[in-house]
Parts: structure tokens; sequence; C-alpha cells
């Protein structure tokens, strides 16, 4: 069985990847919070850890993989939406959901085995609240309940760093209530205005991080593996599954809270075996920000004509550890390629991926040596006319040349006028001439001024085919005449 390397934020090293129990490999990734359009950011790890679902997959076989992705339903964020647009917040989640799961389909992403809600699982974060202030880990206090940091000798392990230098580093709100500012709140109390839950502690409503450890309990131990699924490696570590996933930006607090308490409270010393963390995702070399204008959403660049199918191919040309940067130069190269690829794999099934791709996507998913290895095996169908299949089953496993997102290059290959066929065709038969004379210069200025107008050429052993590219220029083409 293939090996996968991943690198664990929690040992800082590249590890052999070896699930609990083989037949019931579990993932966690944190999911949006359901206010807004999600931006090109949001889509980053979504692709990402879609790769890490697609390899799991295949590796263990699709019935041994489950995946749990959430959507946090209850936020401030969300009421402050909600009381300045006079809609109710239940609208404005639905709404945000669906557009969610519209957006990330349109780049490909399979859907997770589980889509928790937040609000659908609050009997199970008070379960958890009370167990952890049973167990001295929080206390209430003035209609809070708060997490009491110092009671975890193991906080900020994660990150590798102390209890102070992260006191030292971050924004911690001081309050009266809190024993210690580092600590922070499992639940608070709502007022009328403010959707909130009874509670041992008042109507109110759950803080951010105890979502996540109560769902991933819910879904990733207790109802999946049903007593007689469970291996006896499962059984020697209840409450601990594979993998959790999700930005840089999470990782503390959001992790570092999440992983205290699930240990608090369920008594174990992790919480899950590997952690993995997507760099943030920057436009032309700056951070994305409404204030550099420079912010957009999955949804504007598909409404401006972009494929799903590019966006996922840029996003995968950068290793998920390295800061992303989106580039319109990207962009264009990305679809160049993805229509090369389609023409070659037009009318083809895929059978099985390529080793050289199943090895770079297990080295901690090195998406841009797949890449390259795709550009390889693509070189060879040009070259030998055979191959497609591969190619077609290879980039698959990355979630590209799949049938469900070839819409774009089929509707955009309309068939050209008798006008347009003829000068092209003039020119290839010029260019023809040029090649044979080995003049080379204008062969290749004639392919270059062609490309320049928006005419797709392909070659292979057996000839030139062209199509129309969607930034087809019929002025430019009429100059070359
Ligand atoms: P949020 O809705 O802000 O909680 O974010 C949802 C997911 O998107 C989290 O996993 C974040 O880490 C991730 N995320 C947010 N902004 C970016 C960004 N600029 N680049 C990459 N990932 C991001
Ligand atoms: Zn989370």
């Amino acid at each position: 069985m293939t090996t996968i390397k991943l690198h664990n934020t929690k040992t800082r090293k590249r590890e052999d990847f070896v699930p609990i129990d083989p037949e019931n490999v579990r993932m966690y990734v944190c999911g949006p919070t359901v206010y807004d359009r999600a931006h090109l950011g949001n889509a980053r790890p979504v692709i990402v850890f879609d790769v890490l679902y697609r390899l799991l997959r295949h590796v263990y076989g699709p019935d041994h993989v489950t995946y749990v992705r959430n959507f946090t339903d209850v936020d401030d964020k969300i009421n402050a939406r909600a009381a300045e647009s006079g809609r109710s917040i239940g609208e404005i989640t639905a709404e945000t959901t669906q557009w969610f799961l519209d957006d990330m389909a349109a780049v490909g992403a399979l859907e997770p085995n589980e889509m928790p809600r937040a609000t659908a699982y609050i009997p199970q974060m008070v379960k958890m609240i009370e167990d952890l202030i049973a167990k001295g880990h929080a206390y209430p206090a003035e209609g809070h309940v708060l997490f009491r940091v110092r009671s975890y000798e193991k906080y900020g392990a994660l990150s590798g760093r102390s209890v102070d230098d992260m006191i030292a580093g971050a924004r911690v709100e001081v309050a009266p209530y809190k024993e210690d500012p580092m600590d922070f709140v499992l639940w608070k109390p709502s007022d009328d205005a403010t959707p909130g839950w009874d509670s041992p502690w008042g109507r109110g409503r759950p803080g951010w991080h105890i979502e996540c450890s109560a769902m991933a309990d819910e879904l990733l131990w207790k109802k999946p593996l049903s007593e007689d699924r469970l291996s006896d490696e499962a059984k020697k570590h209840p409450h601990v599954f594979d993998i959790h996933g999700g930005g840089l930006d999470l990782q503390f607090p959001h992790h570092e809270d999440e992983i205290a308490q699930s240990c608090c409270a369920n008594g174990t010393d992790e919480m899950a075996r590997y952690w993995l963390h997507n760099e943030m995702l920057q436009v032309e070399g700056k951070k994305m920000s409404k204030s550099l204008g420079n912010f957009f959403t999955v949804r504007d660049l598909l409404d401006q004509g972009v494929p799903g199918e590019v966006i996922r191919f840029v996003m995968l040309s950068t290793h998920y550890r390295k800061p992303m940067d989106w580039t319109e130069k990207k962009r264009e190269e990305a679809e160049k390629t993805l229509r090369t690829w389609r023409e070659l794999v037009a009318n083809r099934k895929g059978d099985q991926p390529h080793a050289v791709i199943i090895s770079a996507l297990s080295d901690d998913l090195n998406t841009p040596l797949a890449i390259s290895g795709l550009h390889a095996l693509a070189k060879e169908v040009e070259r030998t006319g055979s191959g497609w299949s591969t190619l077609k089953a290879s980039a698959n496993l990355l979630g590209l040349l799949t049938d469900e997102l070839g819409d774009w290059f089929d509707e955009i290959d309309d068939a050209p006028t008798a006008d347009v066929s003829l000068i092209v065709e003039g020119l290839l038969a010029k260019r023809d001439a040029a090649r044979r004379a080995k003049n080379f210069a204008l062969s290749d200025s004639i392919r270059d001024s062609l490309d320049e107008a928006g005419v797709y050429l392909l070659d292979t052993r057996e000839g030139s085919s062209w199509s129309l590219r969607p930034d087809f220029d019929p002025a430019k083409l009429e100059a070359l005449k």
C-alpha cells in the first residue's frame, strides 16, 4: 500500500501517515462562518483538503474515509449582518450555506461525508462544557463559562509556544469575569435580540471553538464507529481521530483551544494525530483585503467567466504550505494548459492514475510536482498518440479534467464560421510550407500571431488541430490575412 507522508504541524516534521484504523480513516476540517460569499482565500483549504480526501479515498478505498467539515452558523458576524440588513439569521445562513456549496462545487470540491451546522449540536456542546466544569477545566462567571487555560499544561503545544509568549502576541480580551486574561469563552449570555439556547448558565450561545470539539467527537468517534465496526486498535484510542486541517490563521487560538477542550473533556492526550495547515492566499503579491481593493469572491471570478477548473489549477500550482499568490498571468497560463489537456483527453475515459502522480501527492501533497508530472504525461500523449486514459485518471486524482468541470470547455468550443476557418486554414498551410522550408522564424511567427488572435493550436504527431479560445478576436485574425 502507498505510504502517504504528511507534514504534521504538531511535531513540525514530515511523518508517515499511519491511520488509527485503516478501515475508518477520519478527517476534520474547519469550515466557513456563513454570513457572506466565500472569498478566494476561503477556497484554498477547501481545494487543498479535497485533494487529500481524494488521495485518501484512492489509497484506503472510498468507503473507508470519513471527512467532516462544519458550517459555523452561530457567530456575532452573522448577528451583525442580520441586524444591518433587516433579514433573519436563518435566512442569511441558509442562503450563504447554499452559495458556499455551489461555489465549492464549481471549483470541483467533493462534498464531505458530513457537513454539520453548529446550531444542530448545541446539546453536545452544553454536555462537553458541563464535563469541563466538573473536571475543573472551566468555570461559570456572570452568565459566561470560561476555559481555564492554566489548568491545561500542554496548552500551546501545537504551535510550540508557551502560554506567556502567546499572551504577549495575542489580542486577548481582558474582562472582569475572567480569572486570567488568557481564558477563553465556552459559553456566553444572549440578550433578547440575539440567538440563544437554554443552558445551566442561563440563556446563551456557544463560543466559537467548542463547536468543532463537540462535532468532531460526535461525528468521527461516536456516530460512524459503531462498536462492531471498531477495530481493536481504534478502541485503544477513544475520541482520537486521524487528521485535523484548516488554514494557518486557525492554528492559534482556534486549534489550540479545540485541543484543550477535547483533551480535557475526553481525558485524552491528543485530539487528532496529524494537524495540517494551509498557508494563506494573496493577490498579486499583496494581502487580499477590502481596503486594498483586491478582494474578490469565488463567485466574482466565476461571473467574470473564469472557469472553476482554472481557479482550482492555479490553487494547486503552489504547495499548500507556501503562501499562494493569485495572479492574472497564472490564470491565463492555467487556462491554456487545461485547454491543451482537455483537447487531448476529449471523449476518453480514465483508467489508473500514473505512479508518478500518486507518489507526488503522497509526498506531503506536492501538487506542483504532480502538475509537472501531468505536463510530462501530456507531452507523452502528444508524442506517442497514446496514454490519454492515464493522463485523465492522473488529473482526476487532483480533481482536474473531471467530467463535472468540463462545461466551460464544451461551451466555448463553438464551431467557427466558414470565413474564420478559411483564414486559419490558410495560415496553417502557410505555416506548414514555412516549416518544410525550414523557415522556422516565419512558422513561429504565424503560430504566435494566431495565439495572439485567440486561436488555439494543438500540434501532435498526427498533425495540427485548432479551436477558438474565449478571447478570440476576429479583427486580429482578419489583420493576418
Ligand atoms: P473563516 O470563514 O474566516 O473562518 O475561514 C474559513 C476557512 O478559510 C479557514 O480554514 C481559514 O483558515 C481559511 N482562510 C481564510 N482566509 C484565507 C486566506 N486568505 N488564504 C487561505 N485560507 C484562508
Ligand atoms: Zn474548528
